[in-house]
């Protein structure tokens, strides 16, 4: 006779109703220790691929207005590029994401030095940032869908930052199709925290061609202006009549060359979680909403990609051929007394939730 467990085996529908979650090895990290890639398919078949190296969201497939499942960000099939010059497709980025003017802080009476590795400044958390690091995944099915969880210990002094950071990181994919990004980190000493994904979209073909005809809206009435090496001048502006306004729908590329493509601070126009940035790909119907409760977003449009990185199906990922939104804190916090405060102090975690919910137009 068979066992109840065995019947509802036998009986189990080929799609898994809260979604299913494999393993497979993705290559050695250069101190040898193995890196794994997570797919998480969920009940609609959509699925995320996310890596061990970087908490990099390595892969995501998406329907178009037919139900065809497509790539929508950028991403590479060997661990290698990742460990090199690849600029952190999908990847988790800390300590601090964005820039720290002239790589230093004074944080309670003490300066902090960091690695200066763009120009004149700090990026995304120095020269081995979380995206360089070998995160412990711990992989769970939900109710709403499957989900991972990636955890990281960075200890103090790190690319210079004071206090050990316990930080973990859960991607959910969601049956609703939309990919939920949690973080929560907690420190034992007061240090700057910033955490971001940095996936490059491109919802038309992964990269196969620019995204200027992509319909941008962003929830966002100001930005914050920088100097030449994009370190804010620590004002506030009205996107009103610049290039930068995207409060009405528009084509990314439409006002695009004014300004070499944007790399830029959004301040959204409401607090708390909400929706910041919605995109529509008329050719696919494939649309985007972001959300958050983080208080920026930037947005980047891949200005840096020149055709040298080949990737997944031989893609050449050339300027213009992915945008990001990087939810975030205002770049360089830690030196900007007018901007809401980055810094995590022991026994209050930081707690932040940033989810990209995709959708069809017809
Ligand atoms: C920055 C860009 C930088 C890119 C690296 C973005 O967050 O704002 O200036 O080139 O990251 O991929």
């Amino acid at each position: 006779m068979l066992s109840t467990a065995a019947l509802l085996l036998a009986v189990a529908p080929l799609t898994a109703p809260n979604g299913s979650i494999s393993k497979a090895p993705f290559g050695k990290a250069p101190d040898g220790k193995p890196v794994f890639a997570y797919t998480l398919t969920n009940a609609k078949g959509a699925s995320a691929k996310v890596l061990t190296w970087g908490a990099v969201l390595n892969r995501l497939q998406m329907p178009d207005r037919e139900g065809k499942l497509g790539d929508v960000v950028l991403g590479l099939d060997s661990l290698k590029p990742y460990e090199g010059t690849v600029p952190y497709f999908g990847a988790t980025v800390g300590r601090y994401a964005n820039r720290i003017a002239k790589g230093r802080f004074t944080l309670n009476g003490k300066t902090y030095k960091l690695a200066v590795n763009n120009g004149p400044n700090s990026l995304h958390g120095g020269l081995k940032g979380y995206d360089k690091r070998v995160w412990k995944a711990v992989p769970r099915t939900t109710p709403e869908g499957p989900s991972l969880t990636l955890n990281l210990v960075d200890p103090a002094g790190t690319e210079g930052y004071p206090g050990t950071v316990s930080v973990s990181v859960t991607y959910t994919l969601t049956n609703a199709n939309a990919l939920r990004i949690a973080y929560r980190a907690t420190t034992t000493a007061p240090t700057p925290i910033n955490l971001t994904n940095h996936s490059y979209f491109n919802l038309k073909d992964a990269g196969e061609s620019d995204v200027r005809g992509h319909l941008l809206h962003l929830y966002a009435d100001r930005y914050t202006p920088t100097d030449a090496t994009l370190i804010p001048t620590g004002k506030l502006t009205p996107v009103a009549g610049t290039p930068y306004d995207f409060t009405k729908t528009k084509a990314i590329g439409m006002d695009m060359d004014a300004v070499k493509g944007y790399d830029v601070n959004y301040v959204p126009s409401t607090k708390g979680f909400r929706q910041v940035a919605g995109v529509v790909e008329p050719t696919t119907g494939r649309t985007l909403q972001c959300w958050t409760d983080q208080p920026g977003v930037q947005l980047y449009t891949s200005f840096f990609l020149d055709g040298t990185i080949t990737g997944r199906h031989g893609t050449k990922y050339d300027q213009y051929h992915a945008f990001c939104l990087e939810t975030q804190h205002f770049p360089d916090s830690p030196n900007q007394k007018n901007f809401p405060s980055s810094i995590l102090t022991p026994g209050k975690p930081f707690v932040s939730k940033t989810e990209y919910r995709f959708g069809v137009v017809k």
